[in-house]
């Protein structure tokens, strides 16, 4: 189970308040989609339930458990980025494997884990090669997989298909979609893209200044009259 509670959450950087007391309670396996235009608070708030950015009033838990305090380590959580953020100097399996091997590992767990999670996202025949010798798309998987690996009961997406093309944002919207129904990890997606956050979306978050205009399904929201 890793239900997450956003209970009022406000942040502040100096004297400018950039959120604005927002709640959102995200089921256990439910992938919600925090959907509005740049500058409206959504890194902001994905960063805050990562752990990477003090929150200024309100409170975050995962689980039953206020995360607010907690070192980025420490919670049980997995990202995957815009630009991947991928070792240029690694291999794919190194990418992959990373996070295993500072977390201390043994070996042969990271190895059958890398495995299973390449097999999954169909890059078993990279492994050796280096980031700059992948597509897009397959450089996009590799991050995935490094998230995967972990097996984290939850996964934070931050505008993760917006540096691919058209043709491949589709594609790897679908695999995402699969992905997270197969895993059931509960998942906060971040993205600018009306489309993409309604395919993917379970409930979608209408973020505007700072605020949670309105939390609902997709159909809700759109096919109204
Ligand atoms: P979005 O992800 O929706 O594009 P952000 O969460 O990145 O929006 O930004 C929300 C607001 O907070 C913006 O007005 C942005 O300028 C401001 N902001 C973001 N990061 C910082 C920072 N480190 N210092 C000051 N202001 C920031
Ligand atoms: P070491 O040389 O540190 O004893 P290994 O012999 O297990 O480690 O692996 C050497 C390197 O080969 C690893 O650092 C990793 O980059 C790569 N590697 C290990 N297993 C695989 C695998 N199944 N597929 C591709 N590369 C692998």
């Amino acid at each position: 189970m890793a239900d997450i509670a956003i209970k009022n959450v406000i942040k502040r950087y100096g004297d400018t308040q950039v959120i604005h007391g927002v709640s959102i309670d995200i089921n256990d396996g439910e992938l919600i989609v925090i959907v509005g235009p740049s500058g409206c608070g959504k890194s902001t708030l994905l960063r805050m339930v990562a752990g990477l950015e003090a929150i200024s009033g309100g409170e975050i838990s995962i689980a039953g458990r206020v995360v607010n305090r907690l070192e980025p380590k420490d919670r049980d959580i997995a990202m995957v980025f815009q630009n991947y953020a991928l070792y240029p100097h690694m291999s794919v399996f190194d990418n992959m494997a990373y996070g295993l091997k500072i977390a201390g590992r043994p070996k042969e767990e990271i190895r059958e884990r890398v495995e299973k999670a390449a097999k999954l996202l169909e890059l078993s025949a990279l492994l050796e090669r280096r980031p700059r010798q992948l597509s897009g798309g397959q450089r996009q998987r590799v991050a995935m997989g490094r998230a995967i690996v972990r097996n984290p009961s939850v996964f934070l997406f931050d505008e993760p298909l917006s540096n691919l093309d058209a043709k491949l944002r589709v594609q790897m919207r679908l695999e995402i979609r699969q992905l997270q129904r197969s895993l059931a990890t509960t998942s906060l997606y971040v993205t600018h893209d009306q489309v993409e956050a309604m395919t993917l979306a379970d409930r979608l978050v209408v973020m505007n200044q700072g605020v949670a205009e309105q939390i609902d399904t997709p159909i809700n929201i759109y096919d109204r009259p």
